[in-house]
C-alpha cells in the first residue's frame, strides 16, 4: 500500500511487547489497567489492546464516551470539572466517576447517589521536573490533600484515585512515594474498595523491575482490602508509531536544513511544550542535518539528526515514537494538511483508517 505523506503509523506489533506486560501486570498482581485516553485515543487499534487491558480512564465528557463505545471493558470517568449539562451524560457512560474536589463531589451527590464514586486525592509528591506537568505544583487544582477535610465525606466514595507518576522509569522512586501516599492516607485506603494509582510509571519500558513492581502492587492491594487500578497512557503504547513524512526542500544557511511535509507545532505539539527534540533512527552518520517542519513558525523544529548521505527532495524519514500525546493533540495551524493514520496489523498489512481532507480543516471552524 502506498499513503501518501505525513501519515502517522501504528504497529501493531511494537504495541504488543507493551500490552504483554501489562497483561504479566494483572496476572501477578491483580492490577487492572485502564487506557488513558487522553494520551491516546486511535480506537482503530483498541480490539487488540482491549484484549490486554481492563478498559478505559478519561479526563472529559467526550472521552469517557468515546471509551465506553469503542473499548470492551470498565469505563472510568474523572474530570478537573463537571458542568451541570454534562453530568448525566458523563454518568450514563460510566461504571465509576472520580471527583476532582469535594466541592463537585458534594455539588453532583444527589444526581451521583447511585453510581460508584472516587475522589482524587493529591499526595503533594510527584515526579515531574516540569511545573507545567507537575500535579504536585504549588497551589495545584488537581484532587484533594486534606486527610481531615476527604475524611468528612468517606460515606460518599468507595475508592481514591492518585496521579502524582510522571514518566517515573524508576522502581524505587514510585515505591518511595507510594510509601508517602500510606503515610498520609493509610487509614482513609484502608476504608475504601479501590485505588487507582494513575499513569505516568514506565513499568512497560527496557528493564522495568516488573516483579518487584507487581510485588509492591500485591503487597498494597492485599494490606488495605483494595483492588487497584492503573492508569497507563505512554506506558501503554510506547514506541508503536512513527511519523512519516517526506523531505520538500533542503537550504544551506550555514547548516544544512530540510524541511518536511510535517510541522512540529501541529503534529506533535508535546515536543515544543516540553522543548524536547523528536527522535530519529539511527541518527548515525557523517552529514549533520536539521529537520523543520512546514508551518510559518520559527521554531518549527524536530531536531538535528545525523545521516549517512545528504538529504535530498523526495525522501522519505521516520520520526520515531510519536504514539503518544500527539494525535490526540494534532490541530489545523497553517492549515497544514493532518497526517493520515495507517495500522499495520499483525500480519503486516497496512490499512489506511484516516484520511483528513479540506472539509475537515473548514469543518473545525465555521
Ligand atoms: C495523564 C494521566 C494519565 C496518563 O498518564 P501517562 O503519563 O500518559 O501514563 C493517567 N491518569 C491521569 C489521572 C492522568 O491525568
Amino acid at each position: 500500500m502506498t499513503t501518501n505523506t505525513p501519515y502517522y503509523l501504528i504497529d501493531k506489533s511494537k504495541l504488543l511487547p507493551n500490552l504483554e506486560k501489562i497483561k504479566y501486570v494483572r496476572e501477578q498482581s491483580g492490577a487492572k489497567s485502564l487506557l488513558a485516553l487522553k494520551c491516546f485515543a486511535t480506537w482503530s487499534v483498541f480490539d487488540l489492546m482491549s484484549e490486554y487491558m481492563d478498559g478505559t480512564t478519561s479526563s472529559s465528557l467526550y472521552e469517557v464516551r468515546l471509551g465506553k463505545e469503542k473499548f470492551p471493558g470498565e469505563t472510568h470517568a474523572y474530570s478537573v470539572a463537571y458542568a451541570d449539562d454534562e453530568i448525566e451524560d458523563v454518568l450514563k457512560n460510566s461504571d465509576k466517576i472520580i471527583f476532582n474536589s469535594i466541592g463537585q463531589l458534594t455539588r453532583f451527590d444527589e444526581a451521583s447517589k447511585n453510581h460508584i464514586r472516587g475522589l482524587r486525592v493529591n499526595p503533594q509528591v510527584s515526579t515531574s521536573d516540569f511545573t507545567l506537568a507537575d500535579p504536585a505544583r504549588p497551589f495545584s487544582r488537581l484532587g484533594e490533600w486534606d486527610a481531615t477535610k476527604i475524611e468528612a465525606v468517606m460515606d460518599k466514595v468507595s475508592g481514591f484515585m492518585f496521579h502524582n507518576n510522571c514518566e517515573n522509569d524508576k522502581f524505587e522512586r514510585f515505591d518511595e512515594m507510594l510509601g508517602i501516599i500510606e503515610e498520609r492516607f493509610g487509614h482513609l485506603i484502608a476504608r475504601v474498595k479501590w485505588v487507582s494509582l494513575g499513569g505516568g510509571i514506565h513499568f512497560t519500558g527496557d528493564n522495568y523491575p516488573l516483579d518487584k513492581f507487581c510485588a509492591r502492587l500485591k503487597a498494597f492491594s492485599e494490606k488495605y482490602g483494595v483492588q487497584i487500578y492503573l492508569e497507563p497512557g505512554e506506558a501503554a503504547i510506547t514506541k508503536s508509531a512513527t511519523l512519516e513524512v517526506t523531505v520538500l526542500d533542503t537550504l544551506f544557511n550555514g547548516k544544512n536544513l530540510a524541511i518536511v511535509d510535517s510541522s512540529i507545532e501541529a503534529h506533535m505539539l508535546d515536543l515544543l511544550i516540553y522543548r524536547q527534540t523528536a527522535k530519529m533512527e539511527p541518527n548515525t552518520g557523517d552529514h549533520e542535518i536539521m529537520i523543520c517542519g512546514k508551518s510559518c513558525l520559527a521554531g518549527d523544529i524536530f531536531g538535528e539528526f545525523r545521516f549517512e548521505k545528504p538529504l535530498q527532495i523526495g525522501d522519505r524519514l521516520s520520526i520515531q515514537d510519536v504514539a503518544g500525546y500527539t494525535m490526540v493533540k494534532k490541530n489545523w495551524f497553517n492549515g497544514v494538511k493532518m497526517p493520515s493514520i495507517v495500522v499495520r496489523q499483525l500480519d503486516g498489512t497496512e490499512e489506511l483508517v484516516k484520511e483528513f481532507t479540506f472539509d475537515d480543516f473548514a469543518a473545525a471552524l465555521s
